[in-house]
């Protein structure tokens, strides 16, 4: 070959690389559809890194290079780090390079390195037209900080949305037990004092408003402290435990029992007289009374009835229930005393 006709060959693979250029701004930096089209044949092929990026007429090559341009809004910045341009004849040409590129989908920063991009080109009239063009990844396994291909971001994010959804789920329900375990008293399986308190002031609140009467009564073992001296802690729990369960199976089930402090427990009954509210507290009475806890001896409690009153709040309203309680000790304990001593309004 000699010196001219080096010249000559350099001076026409300049035409293909400056082609190979343009092909590069277009579909990289101008992101412009119009204009990237205009750079292929009308018999156009090519493949791409898609799995489904197999095109064997313009018709679907364009369908892609949209897609890609859908997929990919913001410009992407390119580094051709391996080029090769060739004139192969007269109207044909050929650009092999290695590119890598970055851009931002989704304010997610992404990088594609090392594409591999083939682009055969034919002479159309005096423009270098894309005849056929190949893109490929390499298949390697992708390092810790490099991006998937656009499509397969996309599956991830599918997965990825589909197990966060997931955990959240399982999140929401650990919460739901958590939420569950801190409003019950862990001895008992009754709603713990913060709950009762909670309620008491809920159930205040709602007969402000809608004049609705509910009882409130205060339940206390009596010489509870003879059990825990005779026969130890680990009975007396156990007492506590039997006797939780025997007031939870007698009550109604919109009424809410409690554990109020050591031995001493609250029953919430909404829409209840002072009167049917003593009938129930007579009834749980009478059953501790006569149930074999297996102490060699029976257990007795002690409880005080009230209902809500205009003006109450949680701690007038426990007052009452406990000077009530107090006056069944007084009376000499497994006994049930009211107040006040009048109608009831519910
Ligand atoms: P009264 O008839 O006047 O109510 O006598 P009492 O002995 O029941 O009353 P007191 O308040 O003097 O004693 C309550 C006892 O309850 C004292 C405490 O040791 C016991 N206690 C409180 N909490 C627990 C608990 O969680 N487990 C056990 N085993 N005992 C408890
Ligand atoms: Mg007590
Ligand atoms: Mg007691």
């Amino acid at each position: 070959m000699t010196s001219g006709s080096a010249v000559e060959s350099s001076l026409n693979d300049e035409a293909i690389a400056a082609a190979f250029r343009t092909y590069l701004e277009t579909y990289f930096v101008l992101r412009n559809l119009p204009a990237a089209l205009e750079l292929f044949t009308e018999s156009t092929s090519g493949f791409g890194t898609g799995a489904d990026e197999a095109m064997f007429d313009a018709q679907s090559v364009a369908a892609v290079v949209e897609r890609d341009m859908r997929q990919a809004p913001n410009e992407v910045r390119y580094t051709v780090t391996r080029q090769r341009v060739q004139r192969l004849s007269e109207d044909a040409g050929l650009a092999v390079a290695e590119v890598d590129l970055r851009t931002t989908i989704s304010e997610q920063e992404l990088r594609f390195k090392g594409l591999r991009v083939s682009v055969v080109y034919r002479r159309v009239g005096d423009e270098w037209r894309i005849e056929h063009q190949h893109t490929s990844l390499p298949t390697e396994v992708h390092g810790p900080d490099e991006s998937y291909p656009v499509k397969e971001l996309e599956e991830r994010n599918a997965v990825l949305a589909r197990l966060v959804g997931k955990r959240t789920a399982e999140l929401h329900a650990a919460l739901e037990e958590i939420r569950g375990l801190a409003a019950i008293d862990a001895l008992t399986g009754t709603l713990n004092r913060f709950t009762v308190d909670e309620r008491l002031a809920a159930e205040l609140a709602r007969a402000e408003r809608h004049g609705h009467g509910f009882a409130l009564i205060l339940l206390d073992i009596d010489q509870f402290k003879a059990v825990n001296d005779l026969l130890g802690h680990i009975e007396g729990d156990r007492l506590l435990r039997t006797l939780a369960r025997l007031v939870t199976e007698r009550v109604r089930k919109s009424d809410v029992v409690g554990r109020w402090g050591g031995e001493e427990f609250v029953i919430i009954c909404p829409e209840t007289s002072l009167g049917n509210a003593a009938q129930l507290a007579e009834d749980i009475r009478l059953s501790v009374a006569s149930y074999d806890f297996g102490i060699g001896r029976s257990c007795t409690i002690s409880q005080g009835v009230t209902v809500n009153e205009a003006g109450d709040t949680v701690d007038s309203i426990f007052a009452r229930a406990d000077r009530a309680m107090y006056a069944a000790k007084r009376a000499g304990r497994n006994s049930v005393s009211l107040t006040p001593n009048r109608a009831p309004r519910a």
